[in-house]
This record gives structure tokens, C-alpha cells and sequence, in this order.
């Protein structure tokens, strides 16, 4: 793939230098390109300039003794020269340069090889392509890269109260909006998404909806039907036509989560049933599925969400016993980072996530959190 398509995706073999970079050994700043043992140990030292190296136009010959050649930045080292006095230090006086003392040897010089050595790898297979990456592999010379096939991840959500956005809302219905979040989150994530609807509460339904979407993906994305109403029939299912490896978390939102599969192998997929609620969906996404589905995408090593730790300005509601993640927004107020919580913390009121730049993470044990009391934060701005 060409270099530029590929930002996003994941490198699927080491990128290897074929060459030093830089190639050259060459000047750091605009100077002078001097014989460092011309140098007097005290005082000044003149010397005769000679000529000029330019970036990308070297001086032609080695520099002799008693000269000096004129040297902007990345201009490459004449032979003979081993130290750069920057010009700010000088004194010229037509063709002679007068050089402070107290320079040191090799100084203001970028070494051939300081960045990537060649025959080394400069990227390493499993690295997510970002901007730094994409000018790493264009330094190398190297126009095309060779990455993973995007992940397939197929996802409805299920509900009788739902209903699509472009439709009239019937009496106690609502829009679906986690196939919208889910979209969002996947596709940031590089993922190639299967929208496979709005899934009624009927088993048979969504029985066909498992076996489409584990004949088309590698991973499986449910919203609703996972807690233990009488329409809740996702966690059934999964135990029906694959396995549930784990229900019910001590967080919240987002208890009701299940995670499975649905078939087997090569012909299976992953199973996430997500809760319905929307926050809990986007709080459960970012807690579990996200570094499963980086694993899935062969993504290594995958680095967890940051956490730090900030004085939480407003009193946080919490009753000891899961993990909560409340909505923040993380500012700064006289040099200090400091979060405070979004308006209703409830797990349906997608306003919440909408206003918050992070998540603010209580531990399980913790009861109330008073204002000024340290909490950890997860920032997602550019995340989500
Ligand atoms: P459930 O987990 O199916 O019991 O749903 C919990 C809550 O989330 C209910 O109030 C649902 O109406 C709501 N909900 C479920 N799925 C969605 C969806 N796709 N979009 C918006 N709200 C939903
Ligand atoms: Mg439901």
C-alpha cells in the first residue's frame, strides 16, 4: 500500500533501513565547519574561509589547514572538518573568521547513522501507522509498506422500542443511537465496520443475525438484550451457538456486559454484548473492547489508555463496591490540570460523554468523592 493510505493501518513486516539516515555526517546549524585541532586552546584563532557548503550542495574538497568553509544546516562536512563553531559566536572580517575559544570537538555535527542505522529495523510489524510513522518510512526512501487487512467487526443492536433514524418515532420508541456511537468508535479505530440493523427482541431474529454476522466477521458488536429482562436473550444465545467466557462486570455503567463467541475458530467470531444504555456502551467499548479488537488487528505492543492522577473540583456521587467511570472535562486553571464532572452522570444521557474530554475513574472500594480530593482521569479527546 502506498505510504500515505496507509496511516492508520497496521504495519504486517518490519520496515528495515537500507541506508544510514541521515547519509551524511552534516551540520546542525547555520555555522562554520572548522579543523577542531586549528582551534587555540586560549584565545581566539583566525581563519581563512574557502568556500561554502550548502544543504544539498556540498563544498567541493577537503578543508586544508588554517581555513574554515561556511556551513548552513544540513549542509554535509567537508573532508577535513570535524567541528561547527555556530555564527552567532564569530567575528568575520572579509576572508578571515575569527573563533572564540572554548569550542568543543564534533560539536553541532548530526552523525550519519544517528537516526536509523541501515539494515536495521526502523519500524517493527504490528506498529499502527501514525503521522511520525508515515515520515519515518518517506526519510527511508521507501514508497510503499506492507500492512494487515483491516479487521471485520459486524454489529446491531437489538431492541422493540427501536427505531432508525429517518422514521417517525411511534409511541414509546426511541432512535438508535449506539449503532451510530459504535460506527464512530470502529472507525476510528481502522476497523471495516457490517451495519446489520436494528435486531428485534425475538430470538430467532437475532439467532439469524449471529449467523450472518459470524459467517462475515471477525468480531461481533451487540447493543441491549444483556442484562436479565424478560427480552433479554443476547447471553443465551451466545451459550447456544458458542460460549460465554464472562458476564456481568463490578463497573458502572456497564455491568450487564458479555463476552464470548459465536461458532468456532475461522468460521466463528468474537461476541461483545454490550449493554443498551448508550453511555455504557461507549464506557464499556473503551474498558474492554478496544484493546481486544487492537489485539485482533495485530496490533503490538498495545499500550492501555493513560491514566493521571488530578483534584476533582466537583463532589462525585459513589457508592463503594465497582469501578466507575463518570464523565469529565479536564482543564487547566492557574498552571494546574483539574477535572470536573459533566452535568447528569446517568448512563443513558449520551450529553454527558458528549461534554466530557475523559472518563474520571473511581476505584471499586471508593465511596464519595469530595471536592479536591485526587481521582484518575482518562482523557479521550481524539480517541472517540
Ligand atoms: P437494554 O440493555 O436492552 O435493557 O437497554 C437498556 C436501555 O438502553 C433501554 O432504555 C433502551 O431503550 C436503551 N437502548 C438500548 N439500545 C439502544 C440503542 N441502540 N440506542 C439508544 N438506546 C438504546
Ligand atoms: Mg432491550
Amino acid at each position: 500500500m502506498a505510504v500515505r493510505k496507509a496511516l492508520g493501518r497496521v504495519l504486517a513486516e518490519d520496515v528495515i533501513s537500507t541506508a544510514n539516515v541521515p547519509g551524511h555526517d552534516n551540520s546542525a546549524m547555520d555555522g562554520y565547519a572548522v579543523r577542531f585541532a586549528d582551534l587555540a586552546t586560549s584565545g581566539e584563532t583566525t581563519l581563512r574561509l574557502a568556500g561554502t557548503a550548502y544543504a544539498g550542495r556540498a563544498y567541493e574538497g577537503p578543508v586544508e589547514a588554517g581555513e574554515c568553509v561556511r556551513i548552513m544546516t544540513g549542509g554535509v562536512i567537508p573532508a577535513g572538518a570535524d567541528t561547527v563553531v555556530i555564527q552567532e559566536t564569530v567575528r568575520t572580517e572579509d576572508e578571515r573568521v575569527v573563533v572564540p575559544p572554548k569550542q568543543r570537538q564534533g560539536q553541532n555535527i548530526r552523525r550519519a547513522g544517528e537516526d536509523l542505522r541501515a539494515g536495521q529495523p526502523a519500524i517493527h510489524a504490528g506498529k499502527r501507522l501514525r503521522p511520525a510513522e508515515l515520515g519515518l518510512i518517506a526519510s527511508l526512501g521507501v514508497a510503499e509498506v506492507a500492512v494487515k487487512r483491516r479487521l471485520r467487526v459486524a454489529f446491531f443492536s437489538t431492541g422493540d422500542e427501536l427505531c432508525s433514524v429517518g422514521t417517525p418515532l411511534k409511541e414509546g420508541e426511541v432512535y438508535d443511537s449506539n449503532r451510530y456511537t459504535i460506527y464512530g468508535m470502529l472507525t476510528r479505530l481502522g476497523c471495516d465496520v457490517i451495519d446489520l440493523g436494528v435486531v428485534r427482541d425475538s430470538p430467532a431474529a437475532i439467532e439469524a443475525a449471529f449467523r450472518e454476522a459470524s459467517a462475515r466477521a471477525d468480531a461481533i458488536i451487540t447493543s441491549g438484550g444483556v442484562s436479565v429482562g424478560e427480552a433479554d436473550f443476547i447471553r443465551g444465545l451466545m451459550a447456544k451457538l458458542g460460549e460465554v467466557a464472562f458476564w456481568k462486570i463490578a463497573m458502572r455503567p456497564g455491568r450487564p456486559m458479555a463476552f464470548g463467541r459465536i461458532g468456532e475458530g475461522r468460521e466463528g467470531a468474537f461476541l461483545f454484548g454490550l449493554p443498551g444504555n448508550p453511555v455504557a456502551v461507549m464506557v464499556t467499548f473503551y474498558a474492554f473492547v478496544r484493546e481486544a479488537l487492537l489485539k485482533m488487528m495485530g496490533v503490538a505492543p498495545i499500550s492501555p489508555l493513560p491514566r493521571f492522577r488530578v483534584p476533582c473540583v466537583t463532589p462525585l456521587k459513589k457508592r463503594p463496591g465497582r469501578s466507575e467511570f463518570q464523565r469529565g472535562v479536564l482543564f487547566r486553571e492557574n498552571g494546574e490540570w483539574k477535572v470536573r464532572a459533566t452535568g447528569s452522570q446517568g448512563s443513558g444521557v449520551l450529553r454527558s460523554m458528549s461534554e466530557a474530554n475523559c472518563f474520571i475513574a473511581v476505584e471499586p472500594e471508593r465511596g464519595n468523592v469530595e471536592p479536591g480530593e485526587l481521582v484518575d482521569v482518562q482523557p479521550f479527546e481524539g480517541l472517540i
